[in-house]
Protein backbone atom coordinates (compact mmCIF):
# COMPACT_ATOMS: atom_id res chain seq x y z
CA UNK A 1 0.00 0.00 0.00
CA UNK A 2 1.38 3.47 -1.07
CA UNK A 3 2.26 5.21 2.36
CA UNK A 4 -0.04 8.19 2.94
CA UNK A 5 2.14 11.13 3.92
CA UNK A 6 1.35 13.01 6.53
CA UNK A 7 1.31 16.86 5.76
CA UNK A 8 4.58 18.30 5.85
CA UNK A 9 5.73 20.26 9.10
CA UNK A 10 7.38 22.67 7.24
CA UNK A 11 5.29 23.64 4.00
CA UNK A 12 6.82 26.91 3.34
CA UNK A 13 10.54 25.06 3.08
CA UNK A 14 12.15 24.48 0.31
CA UNK A 15 16.27 23.72 -0.42
CA UNK A 16 18.40 26.61 1.55
CA UNK A 17 19.51 29.32 -0.66
CA UNK A 18 23.06 28.86 -0.03
CA UNK A 19 22.68 24.97 -1.45
CA UNK A 20 20.59 26.37 -4.67
CA UNK A 21 23.26 29.30 -5.10
CA UNK A 22 26.17 26.92 -4.70
CA UNK A 23 24.69 24.10 -6.90
CA UNK A 24 24.06 26.89 -9.52
CA UNK A 25 27.31 28.45 -9.26
CA UNK A 26 28.94 25.13 -9.99
CA UNK A 27 27.19 24.28 -12.78
CA UNK A 28 27.55 27.24 -14.80
CA UNK A 29 31.32 27.11 -13.41
CA UNK A 30 30.68 30.87 -12.07
CA UNK A 31 32.80 32.11 -8.75
CA UNK A 32 30.65 31.41 -6.25
CA UNK A 33 30.47 34.61 -3.72
CA UNK A 34 27.51 32.98 -2.42
CA UNK A 35 27.21 30.88 0.55
CA UNK A 36 29.58 32.15 3.02
CA UNK A 37 32.78 30.32 3.34
CA UNK A 38 36.29 30.85 3.03
CA UNK A 39 38.15 29.86 -0.62
CA UNK A 40 41.30 29.48 1.50
CA UNK A 41 42.85 27.11 4.39
CA UNK A 42 43.00 26.68 8.15
CA UNK A 43 46.04 27.45 9.87
CA UNK A 44 48.20 24.61 8.78
CA UNK A 45 49.33 23.96 12.43
CA UNK A 46 45.36 23.20 13.50
CA UNK A 47 45.92 20.81 10.76
CA UNK A 48 48.62 19.43 12.23
CA UNK A 49 47.45 18.98 15.85
CA UNK A 50 44.26 17.21 14.11
CA UNK A 51 45.90 14.26 12.63
CA UNK A 52 48.07 14.79 15.45
CA UNK A 53 45.43 13.60 18.03
CA UNK A 54 44.38 10.92 15.76
CA UNK A 55 47.12 9.21 15.35
CA UNK A 56 47.60 8.85 19.59
CA UNK A 57 44.09 7.42 19.44
CA UNK A 58 41.77 9.73 20.48
CA UNK A 59 39.25 8.45 18.18
CA UNK A 60 36.38 7.22 20.53
CA UNK A 61 33.53 9.77 21.83
CA UNK A 62 34.50 12.89 23.30
CA UNK A 63 32.78 14.11 26.91
CA UNK A 64 28.89 14.79 26.08
CA UNK A 65 29.57 18.57 26.75
CA UNK A 66 32.51 18.63 25.05
CA UNK A 67 36.61 18.03 25.74
CA UNK A 68 37.78 19.24 28.69
CA UNK A 69 40.68 20.98 27.50
CA UNK A 70 38.40 22.83 24.65
CA UNK A 71 35.94 24.28 27.32
CA UNK A 72 38.27 25.43 29.33
CA UNK A 73 40.07 26.98 26.24
CA UNK A 74 36.50 28.69 25.47
CA UNK A 75 35.84 29.70 29.16
CA UNK A 76 39.04 31.64 29.10
CA UNK A 77 38.26 33.61 26.02
CA UNK A 78 35.07 34.82 27.33
CA UNK A 79 37.07 35.99 30.51
CA UNK A 80 39.56 37.69 28.63
CA UNK A 81 37.80 39.27 25.51
CA UNK A 82 34.15 39.80 27.54
CA UNK A 83 35.01 39.95 31.26
CA UNK A 84 32.80 37.01 31.68
CA UNK A 85 33.30 34.23 33.90
CA UNK A 86 31.59 31.30 32.80
CA UNK A 87 31.93 27.28 34.64
CA UNK A 88 33.96 24.51 32.92
CA UNK A 89 31.72 22.04 33.99
CA UNK A 90 28.72 23.60 33.95
CA UNK A 91 28.49 26.69 31.60
CA UNK A 92 30.02 25.19 28.23
CA UNK A 93 29.02 22.77 25.97
CA UNK A 94 30.52 22.18 22.53
CA UNK A 95 28.02 21.72 19.75
CA UNK A 96 27.93 20.46 16.26
CA UNK A 97 28.03 23.72 14.76
CA UNK A 98 26.06 26.84 15.35
CA UNK A 99 22.98 25.89 13.73
CA UNK A 100 22.93 22.69 15.98
CA UNK A 101 23.40 25.13 19.23
CA UNK A 102 20.26 27.29 17.77
CA UNK A 103 18.04 24.27 16.62
CA UNK A 104 19.24 22.56 20.69
CA UNK A 105 18.24 25.56 22.54
CA UNK A 106 14.77 26.54 21.11
CA UNK A 107 14.14 22.52 21.19
CA UNK A 108 15.06 23.15 25.00
CA UNK A 109 13.02 25.80 25.52
CA UNK A 110 10.27 26.40 23.26
CA UNK A 111 7.32 24.82 23.90
CA UNK A 112 4.04 24.77 21.51
CA UNK A 113 2.08 27.99 21.39
CA UNK A 114 5.41 29.90 22.70
CA UNK A 115 6.16 33.15 20.90
CA UNK A 116 9.62 33.48 19.47
CA UNK A 117 11.10 37.04 18.54
CA UNK A 118 13.34 37.14 15.45
CA UNK A 119 14.14 40.10 13.74
CA UNK A 120 14.09 40.10 9.99
CA UNK A 121 16.13 39.95 7.48
CA UNK A 122 16.80 36.72 9.68
CA UNK A 123 19.22 33.95 8.88
CA UNK A 124 17.73 31.01 7.73
CA UNK A 125 18.00 27.90 10.30
CA UNK A 126 15.70 30.18 13.07
CA UNK A 127 12.24 30.38 12.02
CA UNK A 128 12.27 26.39 10.42
CA UNK A 129 13.79 25.81 14.30
CA UNK A 130 11.24 27.14 15.92
CA UNK A 131 8.23 25.76 13.96
CA UNK A 132 9.27 22.21 14.43
CA UNK A 133 9.25 22.74 17.65
CA UNK A 134 5.75 24.15 17.93
CA UNK A 135 6.67 27.85 18.47
CA UNK A 136 5.77 30.59 16.61
CA UNK A 137 7.92 33.35 14.92
CA UNK A 138 6.83 36.78 15.79
CA UNK A 139 9.27 38.76 12.84
CA UNK A 140 10.67 42.26 14.01
CA UNK A 141 12.03 44.54 11.41
CA UNK A 142 15.38 45.38 11.00
CA UNK A 143 14.40 48.26 8.40
CA UNK A 144 16.42 49.02 5.00
CA UNK A 145 18.35 50.51 4.32
CA UNK A 146 20.31 50.68 7.71
CA UNK A 147 18.81 47.47 8.92
CA UNK A 148 18.40 49.06 12.68
CA UNK A 149 16.63 47.90 14.83
CA UNK A 150 13.30 49.71 15.99
CA UNK A 151 13.45 48.84 19.86
CA UNK A 152 9.53 50.35 20.27
CA UNK A 153 8.63 47.78 17.66
CA UNK A 154 10.40 45.07 19.77
CA UNK A 155 8.19 45.69 22.83
CA UNK A 156 5.74 46.08 21.28
CA UNK A 157 5.56 42.54 19.99
CA UNK A 158 6.26 41.40 23.55
CA UNK A 159 3.41 39.46 24.97
CA UNK A 160 3.33 36.90 27.85
CA UNK A 161 3.50 34.10 25.24
CA UNK A 162 6.97 35.76 24.06
CA UNK A 163 9.60 32.95 25.56
CA UNK A 164 12.69 33.82 23.73
CA UNK A 165 14.18 36.29 21.78
CA UNK A 166 16.96 35.53 19.09
CA UNK A 167 19.44 37.67 18.66
CA UNK A 168 22.83 38.00 15.61
CA UNK A 169 24.87 40.24 15.93
CA UNK A 170 27.40 41.29 13.87
CA UNK A 171 24.49 40.78 11.58
CA UNK A 172 24.22 37.96 8.91
CA UNK A 173 23.02 39.58 6.03
CA UNK A 174 23.74 43.14 6.68
CA UNK A 175 26.79 43.09 8.03
CA UNK A 176 24.89 45.78 10.52
CA UNK A 177 26.33 45.43 14.37
CA UNK A 178 24.07 46.48 17.52
CA UNK A 179 26.27 49.09 19.65
CA UNK A 180 25.71 49.02 23.36
CA UNK A 181 22.44 51.14 23.02
CA UNK A 182 21.15 48.02 21.89
CA UNK A 183 22.11 45.91 24.38
CA UNK A 184 20.87 48.38 27.13
CA UNK A 185 17.32 48.42 25.18
CA UNK A 186 17.66 44.60 25.00
CA UNK A 187 17.88 44.45 28.89
CA UNK A 188 15.66 46.71 29.61
CA UNK A 189 13.02 44.76 27.97
CA UNK A 190 13.20 41.36 29.31
CA UNK A 191 15.08 42.10 32.71
CA UNK A 192 11.44 42.06 34.53
CA UNK A 193 10.48 38.87 32.14
CA UNK A 194 11.26 35.71 31.86
CA UNK A 195 12.46 36.01 28.42
CA UNK A 196 15.59 33.57 27.37
CA UNK A 197 17.94 35.38 25.32
CA UNK A 198 19.61 33.06 22.34
CA UNK A 199 22.18 35.46 20.83
CA UNK A 200 23.98 33.80 17.75
CA UNK A 201 27.97 35.40 17.56
CA UNK A 202 29.39 33.52 14.86
CA UNK A 203 30.76 36.60 13.65
CA UNK A 204 32.43 38.22 16.93
CA UNK A 205 35.51 38.60 15.43
CA UNK A 206 34.50 40.09 12.42
CA UNK A 207 33.50 43.68 13.93
CA UNK A 208 35.64 46.59 11.82
CA UNK A 209 37.20 49.81 11.84
CA UNK A 210 37.84 49.96 15.35
CA UNK A 211 33.97 48.80 17.21
CA UNK A 212 33.41 46.53 19.30
CA UNK A 213 31.66 43.68 19.02
CA UNK A 214 28.61 44.00 22.13
CA UNK A 215 28.32 40.39 23.01
CA UNK A 216 25.04 39.77 25.58
CA UNK A 217 28.37 38.22 27.81
CA UNK A 218 29.75 41.59 27.96
CA UNK A 219 26.36 42.91 29.95
CA UNK A 220 25.57 41.24 33.17
CA UNK A 221 21.42 41.77 32.84
CA UNK A 222 21.38 39.94 29.70
CA UNK A 223 24.58 36.88 30.57
CA UNK A 224 22.17 35.62 33.46
CA UNK A 225 19.51 35.16 30.62
CA UNK A 226 21.30 34.36 27.47
CA UNK A 227 22.59 30.86 25.38
CA UNK A 228 25.90 33.00 23.49
CA UNK A 229 26.81 30.56 20.34
CA UNK A 230 29.78 31.08 18.54
CA UNK A 231 31.47 29.20 15.60
CA UNK A 232 34.76 27.81 15.12
CA UNK A 233 33.84 27.67 11.36
CA UNK A 234 34.19 31.03 11.04
CA UNK A 235 37.06 31.99 13.11
CA UNK A 236 39.51 29.11 12.09
CA UNK A 237 38.45 29.04 8.43
CA UNK A 238 36.69 25.41 8.92
CA UNK A 239 33.29 25.89 7.67
CA UNK A 240 33.04 22.35 6.76
CA UNK A 241 33.99 20.84 10.30
CA UNK A 242 30.94 21.84 11.70
CA UNK A 243 32.19 22.81 15.29
CA UNK A 244 30.74 25.67 17.32
CA UNK A 245 29.73 26.41 21.22
CA UNK A 246 27.28 27.31 23.40
CA UNK A 247 27.57 29.43 26.73
CA UNK A 248 25.11 29.85 29.34
CA UNK A 249 24.35 30.41 33.11
CA UNK A 250 24.08 26.87 34.74
CA UNK A 251 20.22 26.70 34.53
CA UNK A 252 20.05 27.10 31.27
CA UNK A 253 22.97 25.03 30.64
CA UNK A 254 21.19 22.21 32.13
CA UNK A 255 18.19 22.09 30.65
CA UNK A 256 20.40 22.91 26.82
CA UNK A 257 22.05 19.75 27.82
CA UNK A 258 19.03 17.70 28.34
CA UNK A 259 18.52 17.95 24.81
CA UNK A 260 21.84 18.08 23.22
CA UNK A 261 22.65 14.77 24.64
CA UNK A 262 20.15 13.78 22.66
CA UNK A 263 20.47 15.39 19.52
CA UNK A 264 23.79 14.68 19.06
CA UNK A 265 25.39 13.47 22.21
CA UNK A 266 29.09 14.47 21.77
CA UNK A 267 30.62 16.28 19.06
CA UNK A 268 33.85 15.13 17.00
CA UNK A 269 36.67 14.11 19.70
CA UNK A 270 40.26 15.13 17.43
CA UNK A 271 39.06 18.19 16.05
CA UNK A 272 38.27 19.38 19.73
CA UNK A 273 41.17 18.80 21.16
CA UNK A 274 43.07 20.27 17.91
CA UNK A 275 40.98 23.43 18.05
CA UNK A 276 41.61 23.45 21.96
CA UNK A 277 45.75 23.28 21.37
CA UNK A 278 45.70 26.19 18.53
CA UNK A 279 43.91 28.18 21.18
CA UNK A 280 46.31 27.76 23.97
CA UNK A 281 48.70 28.44 20.92
CA UNK A 282 47.40 31.35 18.97
CA UNK A 283 45.02 33.47 21.00
CA UNK A 284 46.07 36.39 18.96
CA UNK A 285 44.82 34.03 16.04
CA UNK A 286 40.60 35.39 16.73
CA UNK A 287 41.73 38.70 17.98
CA UNK A 288 43.83 39.32 14.77
CA UNK A 289 41.13 38.34 12.43
CA UNK A 290 39.15 41.52 12.24
CA UNK A 291 41.97 43.48 10.79
CA UNK A 292 42.27 40.22 8.05
CA UNK A 293 38.41 40.68 7.36
CA UNK A 294 38.61 44.46 6.85
CA UNK A 295 41.46 44.35 4.46
CA UNK A 296 39.34 42.12 2.53
CA UNK A 297 36.31 44.30 2.81
CA UNK A 298 38.22 46.73 1.67
CA UNK A 299 39.83 45.11 -1.65
CA UNK A 300 36.41 44.19 -2.52
CA UNK A 301 34.84 47.35 -1.95
CA UNK A 302 37.82 48.69 -3.87
CA UNK A 303 36.92 46.00 -6.72
CA UNK A 304 33.24 47.08 -7.17
CA UNK A 305 34.33 50.69 -7.10
CA UNK A 306 33.26 51.90 -10.71
CA UNK A 307 30.48 49.32 -11.24
CA UNK A 308 27.05 49.84 -10.86
CA UNK A 309 26.48 48.45 -7.77
CA UNK A 310 26.21 50.77 -4.78
CA UNK A 311 27.07 49.32 -1.20
CA UNK A 312 25.91 49.56 1.85
CA UNK A 313 28.05 50.04 5.21
CA UNK A 314 29.27 46.85 6.25
CA UNK A 315 30.66 47.11 10.10
CA UNK A 316 30.97 43.10 10.32
CA UNK A 317 30.91 39.63 8.97
CA UNK A 318 31.90 38.52 5.77
CA UNK A 319 29.11 39.70 3.70
CA UNK A 320 28.59 43.10 1.64
CA UNK A 321 25.32 43.98 0.55
CA UNK A 322 25.01 45.79 -2.57
CA UNK A 323 22.01 47.25 -4.55
CA UNK A 324 21.49 46.64 -8.16
CA UNK A 325 18.66 49.25 -8.98
CA UNK A 326 20.58 50.97 -11.40
CA UNK A 327 21.43 47.81 -13.42
CA UNK A 328 18.30 46.25 -13.52
CA UNK A 329 14.30 45.75 -12.71
CA UNK A 330 14.22 41.83 -11.89
CA UNK A 331 13.39 40.83 -8.76
CA UNK A 332 16.56 39.48 -6.57
CA UNK A 333 16.30 36.21 -6.69
CA UNK A 334 16.14 36.49 -10.90
CA UNK A 335 18.72 38.82 -10.77
CA UNK A 336 21.41 36.58 -8.95
CA UNK A 337 20.19 33.58 -11.30
CA UNK A 338 20.67 36.12 -14.00
CA UNK A 339 23.71 37.37 -12.32
CA UNK A 340 25.67 33.62 -11.45
CA UNK A 341 24.68 32.19 -14.98
CA UNK A 342 25.49 35.77 -17.14
CA UNK A 343 28.07 37.48 -15.79
CA UNK A 344 29.83 34.29 -13.73
CA UNK A 345 29.09 35.53 -10.09
CA UNK A 346 27.03 33.69 -7.84
CA UNK A 347 25.40 36.19 -4.59
CA UNK A 348 22.26 35.48 -2.18
CA UNK A 349 19.31 37.63 -2.71
CA UNK A 350 18.57 39.23 0.99
CA UNK A 351 14.61 38.87 -0.26
CA UNK A 352 14.67 35.38 1.17
CA UNK A 353 15.78 36.33 4.73
CA UNK A 354 12.42 38.39 4.92
CA UNK A 355 9.58 36.48 5.65
CA UNK A 356 7.32 39.10 4.03
CA UNK A 357 8.76 38.57 1.03
CA UNK A 358 10.06 41.99 0.74
CA UNK A 359 12.49 42.76 -1.84
CA UNK A 360 14.80 45.47 -1.74
CA UNK A 361 16.57 44.85 -4.87
CA UNK A 362 19.86 43.80 -2.65
CA UNK A 363 22.03 40.99 -3.15
CA UNK A 364 24.90 39.81 -1.21
CA UNK A 365 28.59 39.07 -1.39
CA UNK A 366 30.15 36.88 0.59
CA UNK A 367 34.54 38.57 0.76
CA UNK A 368 35.83 35.93 2.55
CA UNK A 369 38.18 35.14 -0.62
CA UNK A 370 41.46 35.02 -1.69
CA UNK A 371 42.70 38.17 -3.40
CA UNK A 372 42.83 36.53 -7.17
CA UNK A 373 39.02 35.14 -6.83
CA UNK A 374 37.80 39.00 -5.18
CA UNK A 375 39.70 40.29 -8.50
CA UNK A 376 38.33 38.11 -11.04
CA UNK A 377 35.03 38.94 -9.55
CA UNK A 378 35.59 42.43 -9.59
CA UNK A 379 36.47 42.39 -13.02
CA UNK A 380 33.55 40.47 -14.02
CA UNK A 381 31.37 42.89 -11.86
CA UNK A 382 32.40 46.18 -12.93
CA UNK A 383 31.43 44.70 -16.43
CA UNK A 384 27.45 43.84 -15.18
N1 LIG B 1 24.32 31.76 12.30
C1 LIG B 1 24.68 32.61 11.34
C2 LIG B 1 24.27 34.03 11.42
C3 LIG B 1 25.45 32.14 10.28
O1 LIG B 1 25.79 32.96 9.30
C4 LIG B 1 25.83 30.77 10.24
C5 LIG B 1 26.61 30.16 9.13
N2 LIG B 1 27.30 30.84 8.37
C6 LIG B 1 25.42 29.95 11.27
C7 LIG B 1 24.66 30.47 12.28
C8 LIG B 1 25.76 28.50 11.28
O2 LIG B 1 27.04 28.22 11.71
P1 LIG B 1 27.61 26.73 11.65
O3 LIG B 1 28.16 26.53 10.30
O4 LIG B 1 28.62 26.67 12.75
O5 LIG B 1 26.44 25.81 11.91
N1 LIG C 1 25.90 30.74 7.05
C1 LIG C 1 26.36 30.64 5.72
C2 LIG C 1 25.84 31.80 4.91
O1 LIG C 1 25.12 32.64 5.40
C3 LIG C 1 25.93 29.35 5.04
C4 LIG C 1 25.64 28.21 5.90
C5 LIG C 1 24.88 27.17 5.13
O2 LIG C 1 25.20 26.89 4.00
N2 LIG C 1 23.86 26.67 5.74
O3 LIG C 1 26.15 31.87 3.76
Amino acid sequence: MPLLMPPSKLPAVGTTIFTVMSRLAAEHGAINLSQGFPDFSPPPRLLERVASHMAAGANQYAPMAGATSLREAIAEKAGALYGAGYDVEAEVTVTAGATQAIFTAVSAFVRPGDEVIVFAPVYDSYIPAIELNGGRAVVATLRFPDYRPDWSEVAALITPQTRMIIVNTPHNPSGAIWDAADMAELERLTCATGIIVVADEVYEHMVFDGRRHESVMRHPGLRERSLAISSFGKTYHITGWKIAYCLAPRELMAEFRKAHQYVVFAVNHPLQLALADFMRERTEFATELAAFYQAKRDAFRQQLAGSRFVLQPCAGTYFQLARYDAISDLPDTEFARWLTVEHGVATIPVSVFLPSGADNRVVRFCFAKGEATLAAAGERLRAV
